[in-house]
């Protein structure tokens, strides 16, 4: 049996009494002390893990400056913090072992525009893409880029002086930082922006906070101004520190305290609000896809590249690009990055330029076009190019390659790419031959490795492929660590052109130099002279005796090789998730991940529940128990294993089982399977899901309505046996308050009346006779199809299938309705595997006889059919067989292509504009099935568009438990419900069953399957 796993490391004594006090204060924000809350923080992308002590997540500026003032007195001077955004960290910037302060969660507003003086002032936690959105309407953007731009805080870009494709002419975050409001360790409050010196100087003279740190600053930045001029590189990108150079204008007139602050990594203050200066978005964009023969040609071409004017200049190396392809995102681009007909394409430059107008454009273009096409004709190295002007392509192609660095984890093998040394910048001019040593540097090692870069202002991403789990290779990671510091020092650039330090921060003092480096610990004293913010990364202050943190801090690796190997391999994508946060992408109209959308909890990510799925296996294996066995050994139920259960829900110590903290975190998932496929690494949620939740039930019990999901196919046909009385006693407040009270099962769905039964003979569909098929030539055969029927769209939605068999039949095909079989997913997402296992068996079975007939098969409901290609692979493995079960459009489309749809019908005359409302698992499993949709409409003459929608908030079942109602609500209100409000009812199309049922139950709209209007276009 699953035993009681303790919670480990408790929070510190200091620590729990802080937390106790805070929570007696007006702190309005979150306290959590729970180990599965500090855990969901103790990673970020780096191949660090530290735990902290606490969780704070606070509200507003005061909320800040309550914490802080509170750690200020006596008792509590020995409390760190480390601020926290979205944690996308590559070196550990935000790990602490004191307290992560969370802006993330609530300080995520936008505070206010001012559209004539180009300005906008947000919270700390607002999240780059959410203020870009904001900001679209009114002409504007913020410019700085980033890879994480769906994730990553304005706080942590600033905390980073965070930058990206376009910084030549767009810069860094610090460009555009107007003004910030900050507070300081000790609860004070700053505010800051440009300042004359003079009146800086008098502000030096008083004996306060802010006096002492801008006498520092004086002293600091006038005094060594030339050596500080040596010093820092003549770079696009910061050295990460503090900006001494810029603190002052170079006419020596104005000082800039947010300057420093900028690029500190939380180190001096919590940001709190960024008044920060916005860019008006271009009018044209033009993007030149150039292809190349090899890497070391495209990176040699693109200096040529920035001469010519270029606003952008991005490499891909064909490693990068081949994971790319492998990847859903590929889909979008594919055209966008044709292969050259018999040559290899081993790397790629995205250029791009931008303009007033395409006019504007057209001669730098053609120019550069004219040179690149001699450039082929002499076979230099450029192979072909692309050219692409239209906006919504130029997105996708920036889209996949900001997933790239995401891509680059997802290799095959123990090793992998990992982030330590992978923002190398150095002057472009050296950048080819930088490369090439950089490159014998990790063959040396025999690594392999990715690369892609913003070649234009020097920066290189690579990430060697390593094992943090074998202590061997964490040495070789220290000795190419050491190695690349000295080589991009040798080229005259820095190993942290782009993420910041982190860990990496033991390398300052021999980087700055002992003089400059002590001006940096000077100016952290006048900040923060005990070392409360984020102790350990840039600096420690100038009498501290404290260390900084190192690039031999405990790695994740240390916990993830106390899991053994065949344990690790079994459960892989809970151990593969590399932290890349592109889970928490905060777009309500994106599929990936609803639950944490909804609770801007991060244990409620594929992240979180991830790194709770780890921490589980480590402890168990701690615990002696072998999980795989343990699995093997569940089957049904006995009185003992009842008398077990009994026990264990009454002792009080099971009170206390990290198993309970797991549980929590995987029962806010709506299995709605976005992440096994929107995520680089392919984290498959459901599947460790359904295997944790079996195993924790053999503990305890389950709760009532997990029985009633996992029998629903069982009963489902029972009930329909009687719908109108079992709709009847459905339809009742009192059996709805009797659900809810004891099920926790509430807006009860009513039974199709008539039945699918009874609609197919009406209609006069044949009837289903295997005897009869298996007798049948194949000419014979020819015209029939199978549906293969669910228990949703069967018994809960009978009409859709009925209009699909009758859409069917007017397409000259024969349609039979296969007897019921259970699928068996709603037994998977409740974990019960064993049942879920005999169902899969018995069901495949049965498909893998009409599979041999040749006749194709039609489900009509996405997550259950998928189910059948996923789930069943999982489980069954070779004994699934080969049985295919087509989704409604891959059956038309297929026909269509096979020029085997011939419609006899008059096509009625239709103007409407449809809009597609797709089914998340159906759109993310399935790339293309929205494009598909819209080209069957085509060919029935109708106009169909996608609509980019994130979770309806019914995902199966979970929308009717009572405990996910609020969320299921907000979810709907997030995406679907604006959507759907600009809209007339009759453009709806909604390919999903639970959509379609969310929509009439929260908006009250009747909503139709694609199927349906195709048919009512056939006169
Ligand atoms: C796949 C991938 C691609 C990336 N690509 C890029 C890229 O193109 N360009 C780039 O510059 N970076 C890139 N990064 C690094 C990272 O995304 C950036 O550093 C980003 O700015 C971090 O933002 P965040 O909100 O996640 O901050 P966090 O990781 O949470 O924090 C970063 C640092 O800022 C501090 N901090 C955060 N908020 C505050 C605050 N309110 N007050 C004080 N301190 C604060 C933290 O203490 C920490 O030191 C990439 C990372 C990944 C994983
Ligand atoms: S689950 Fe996937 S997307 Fe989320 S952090 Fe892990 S690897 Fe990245
Ligand atoms: S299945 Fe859906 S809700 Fe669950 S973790 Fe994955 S994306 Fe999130």
């Amino acid at each position: 049996m699953l035993p009681r796993l303790d919670p480990q490391e408790l929070v510190a004594p200091l620590y729990q009494d802080y937390a106790k006090t805070l929570s007696l204060l007006n702190f309005t924000g979150d306290i959590s002390t729970s180990y599965g809350a500090r855990l969901a923080v103790a990673t970020d992308n780096s191949i660090y893990q530290q735990l902290p002590q606490l969780v704070l997540h606070p509200r507003s500026q005061s909320d800040i400056q309550i914490i802080t003032e509170l750690a200020s007195q006596d008792k509590f001077q020995a409390i760190k913090f480390s601020a926290r955004g979205g944690g996308t960290g590559t070196n550990g910037q935000s790990l602490t072992p004191g307290i992560i302060v969370d802006l993330s969660k609530y300080m995520n507003r936008i505070l206010e525009i001012n559209v004539e003086e180009n300005w906008v002032k947000v919270e700390a936690g607002v999240v780059k893409d959410q203020l870009n959105d904001f900001l679209r309407p009114y002409g504007f953007f913020f410019s700085p880029d980033l890879s994480t731009s769906n994730r990553a805080t304005i706080g942590g870009m600033i905390n980073t002086d965070a930058s990206g494709q376009g910084s030549l002419v767009y810069g860094k975050t610090s460009d555009h930082v107007l003004g910030l409001t900050s507070v300081l360790a000790n609860g004070e409050a700053l505010s800051t922006s440009p300042m004359l010196v003079a009146d800086a100087a008098e502000l030096a003279k008083e004996d306060t906070t802010l006096g002492k740190i801008i006498k520092q600053v004086l002293a600091t930045s006038v005094d060594k101004r030339q050596k500080i001029l040596a010093k820092f590189p003549r770079l696009n990108r910061f050295l990460t520190g503090y900006d001494l150079e810029h603190v002052i204008s170079e006419d020596l007139q104005t000082i800039d305290l947010s300057r420093l602050i900028t690029g500190s990594e939380g180190s001096l203050a919590f940001v709190c609000e960024a008044k920060l200066n916005l860019t008006p978005i271009s009018k044209a964009k033009t993007l030149i896809n150039i292809k190349y023969d090899s890497f070391d040609s495209a990176l040699r071409h693109s200096p040529t590249l920035v001469a010519a004017n270029a606003t952008s200049v991005e490499t891909i190396d064909s490693k990068v690009l081949n994971l790319a392809k492998q990847d859903i995102v590929w889909h979008s681009v594919s055209e966008l990055i044709t292969d050259v007909e018999d040559k290899v394409m081993d790397g790629i430059n995205i250029v791009e330029y931008n303009g007033e107008s395409p006019e504007a454009l057209a001669g730098e273009i053609s120019v550069l076009t004219a040179q690149l096409d001699k450039d082929i004709a002499n076979e230099t190295g450029v192979i072909g190019y692309q050219v692409t002007s239209d906006l919504a392509s130029i997105s996708k192609l920036y889209a996949m390659r900001k997933k790239a660095v995401g891509l680059l984890g997802n290799t095959q093998g123990s090793q992998k790419p990992l982030a330590f040394a992978e923002d190398t910048a150095v002057p472009p001019e050296n950048l080819a031959d930088f490369i090439a040593e950089f490159r014998e540097l990790l063959d040396s090692y025999q690594l392999h490795y990715g690369m892609f870069g913003h070649v234009d202002a020097g920066v290189l991403h690579v990430r060697p492929a390593l094992d943090m789990c074998d202590p061997e290779q964490e040495i070789i990671m220290r000795e190419i660590s050491d190695k690349v510091v000295a080589l991009t020092a040798k080229y005259g650039g820095l190993m942290w052109g782009e993420h910041g330090k982190g860990y990496r921060s033991e390398y300052s003092p021999e980087f700055f130099g002992e003089e400059l480096f002590n001006e940096l610990r000077k100016i952290k004293t006048a900040f923060d002279p005990l070392n409360k913010m984020n102790p350990g990364k840039i600096c420690t202050p100038i009498d501290s005796t404290e260390q900084l943190v190192s690039v031999d801090a405990v790695k994740r690796g240390t916990f993830d090789r106390q899991i053994p190997i065949e344990v690790k391999d079994s459960f892989k994508s809970a151990m593969e998730c590399n932290g890349n946060g592109l889970c928490y992408n905060y777009d309500a109209n994106s599929p990936m991940c609803p639950s944490s959308k909804i609770t801007r909890d991060r244990r409620h990510s594929p992240k979180g529940r991830a790194g709770l799925m780890r921490e589980w296996l480590r402890l168990l294996e701690n615990k002696g128990v072998d999980i795989l066995s343990l699995e093997k050994n569940i089957h049904g139920w006995s009185v003992k294993q009842l008398l077990d259960k009994v026990k264990n829900r009454l002792g009080r110590a099971n009170q206390q089982d990290f198993s309970h903290e797991v549980m929590d975190a995987m029962s806010g998932c709506l299995a709605c399977k976005a992440c096994a496929s929107q995520c680089p690494i392919k984290v498959d949620v459901p599947d460790f899901r359904a295997r944790f939740l079996n195993v924790y039930h053999s503990r305890y019990f389950r709760p009532l309505k997990d029985h009633l999901v996992a029998n629903v196919e069982q009963l489902a046909p029972l009930m329909a046996k009687a719908p109108k009385f079992v709709n009847l006693v459905l339809d009742n407040k009192l059996y709805e308050s009797f659900s809810k009270a004891t099920i926790g099962y509430v807006d009860t769905p009513l039974l199709s009346v008539p039945t699918l039964k009874i609609r197919n003979e009406r209609n006069g569909f044949e009837r289903f006779d295997l005897a009869r098929f298996k007798s049948f030539s194949t000419e014979q055969k020819a015209p029939y199809v199978f549906i293969v029927q669910d228990p949703f769209t069967s018994f809960y939605d009978a009409d859709v299938v009925e209009k699909l068999m009758q859409l069917i039949a007017k397409l000259d095909f024969k349609p039979v309705l296969v007897p019921f079989k259970p699928n068996g997913k709603p037994q998977h997402v409740k974990g019960f595997l064993t049942r879920f296992a005999k169902t899969a068996k018995n069901t495949a079975d049965f498909l893998n006889q009409l599979h041999d007939l040749a006749i194709p098969m039609i489900g009509m409901d996405a997550s259950l059919t998928l189910c059948y290609r996923d789930e069943y692979k999982q489980i069954l493995g070779e004994k699934r067989g080969d049985f295919t079960v087509s989704l409604a459009h891959e059956w038309l489309i297929s026909m269509i292509d096979h020029n085997k749809l011939t419609i006899n019908q008059k096509l009625l005359e239709n103007n409407t504009e449809y809009k597609l409302f797709a089914h998340c698992t159906e759109k993310t499993a399935l790339a293309g099935s929205e494009q598909e949709w819209v080209s069957i409409f085509k060919y029935f003459g109708l106009t169909l568009n996608k609509m980019q929608v994130g979770c309806c908030g019914m995902a199966g079942t979970y929308g009717h438990e009572q405990v996910n109602l609020d969320n299921s609500k907000g979810l709907f209100e997030l995406s679907w419900q604006p959507k759907l409000a600009d809209i007339n009812a009759e453009q709806v199309v909604v390919t999903g069953y639970s959509c379609r049922s969310q929509v009439k139950r929260l908006a009250d709209i009747k909503t139709r399957h694609p199927v349906e209007v195709l048919l009512a276009t056939l006169v």
